[in-house]
């Protein structure tokens, strides 16, 4: 047998994450591996935690880097703050947020589904109406970016009600942090969970999490035990949470941490406003492109995530030979549609570092390309000319 080194092809990631890697934060990557125990190392967990509460705009004090995907962090944040014979009310507007529900089950919990068609934000009157009808449940979890369809719920209005209700609030911040505005501390999110493959640009396989004071407490008071070792917050508290008593845990993913501290450096020199408002910008040029392509977006418009396009197949198109062709002759991902989304939808990830004008003219100049080259009817030659009037 003679396998050798594995040399993956240059792609450019335009699906839902992961996003194109900033090649600085391949560099870090490769810096020598140090112990975890390291005062260099523990030097630089404490800028890791003070670069995320800059991302997620807050102060909370348990903030920290979860060493797994964003589904550990959603994990985390679910066995930390819901016990066995809770009620929690999720609200489900897609894929992820049937993700919640597997959560609350899995706890012992009881879920109250609060549902919304795919596509659309989460209602608040029908959330509210849930709390009403339920007055013991205890949280309510909802996603803010949903990934699977493109649309972005009003974050701030649902925590309020859930608050108003006694609720603490768990929320899905994987795909939004970085992309669109966040803001934990003024819209009082009480658990939010993220990762570092969408718009932070960073390896897949790290979850930033944070947890204000009342979840803390609430964490605290549990009357069972966190039923997973790995993710109890008790236990991971005494690993990142500072000072001279900083006892092992686990063993820290060294060099992924690495790429996150840089990415979060590269966040911070950018500035968030600026970063919302890039993420905002390639996603008019892309619209422009698109709309001048003759293809419509699935999301209304003042409900769309900047970062993830869901534009809706046109008729008759066989959608996977577009995708393979487009990454096999262009080099190009772009995701297809996930569970009752397959075969509707594309979505086209303008994330983080991916989120730059080249990367819209040269998505736009494929498609036209494989499209046109199918025989399907669109108005070929026009997207890429739209976009480039958006940017002048
Ligand atoms: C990608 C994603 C996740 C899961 O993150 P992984 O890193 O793939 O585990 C969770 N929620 C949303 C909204 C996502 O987009």
């Amino acid at each position: 047998m003679s396998i050798s080194s594995f040399h993956p092809p240059e792609r450019t990631l335009m699906g839902p994450g992961p996003s194109d890697v900033n090649p600085r934060i391949l560099e870090a990557l490769s810096r020598p591996t140090i112990g975890h125990l390291d005062p260099a190392f523990v030097g630089m967990m404490e800028e890791i935690k003070e670069l995320l509460h800059y991302a997620f705009q807050t102060e909370n004090q348990l903030t920290l880097p979860v060493s797994a995907p964003g589904s550990a962090g959603m994990e985390t944040c679910f066995v930390n703050l819901v016990e066995p014979g809770d009620k929690v009310i999720v609200c489900q507007n897609g894929v992820f947020g049937g993700r919640m529900k597997e959560n609350v089950e899995r706890c012992g919990a009881t879920p109250i589904m609060v549902e919304d068609d795919w596509g659309k934000v989460v209602d608040p009157n029908k959330l509210e109406e849930a709390l009403k009808q339920n007055p013991d449940a205890r949280t309510v979890a909802f996603v803010h970016a949903e990934t699977s369809t493109g649309a972005q719920s009003d974050a701030s209005t649902l925590v309020d009600l859930a608050h108003q209700h006694d609720c603490l609030t768990i929320v899905d911040a994987v795909t939004s942090l970085g992309g669109t505005p966040v803001k934990v501390d003024e819209w009082g999110i009480d658990a939010i969970y993220s990762g570092t493959q969408k718009c932070l640009s960073c390896i897949p396989g790290i979850s930033p999490v944070s947890f204000s004071e009342a979840a803390v407490e609430r964490i605290k008071a549990r009357t069972h035990k966190v039923q997973s070792w790995f993710m109890d917050l008790n236990l991971v508290m005494g690993y990142w949470g500072g000072g001279a008593t900083r006892a092992y845990h686990h063993t820290a993913p060294i060099n992924p941490l690495y790429a996150l501290h840089e990415s979060l450096v590269i966040l911070q020199e950018e500035g968030l406003e600026n970063a919302w408002a890039r993420h905002d910008r390639n996603h008019q040029a892309l619209k422009s492109g698109f709309e001048a392509m003759g293809l419509t977006f699935f999301v209304n418009e003042e409900d769309r995530l900047p970062q993830l396009n869901a534009v809706t197949i046109p008729e008759g198109v066989d959608e996977a030979a577009v995708r393979k062709t487009l990454l096999s002759d262009y080099n190009l991902e772009i995701g297809a549609g996930l569970g009752p989304m397959a075969g509707k939808i594309w979505r086209i990830g303008l994330m983080g570092y991916a989120s730059n004008e080249k990367n819209v003219l040269f998505c736009l100049g494929a498609l036209d390309a494989v499209l046109s080259g199918m025989g399907v009817g669109i108005n070929s030659g026009k997207a890429v000319n739209a976009a480039r009037a958006y940017y002048e």
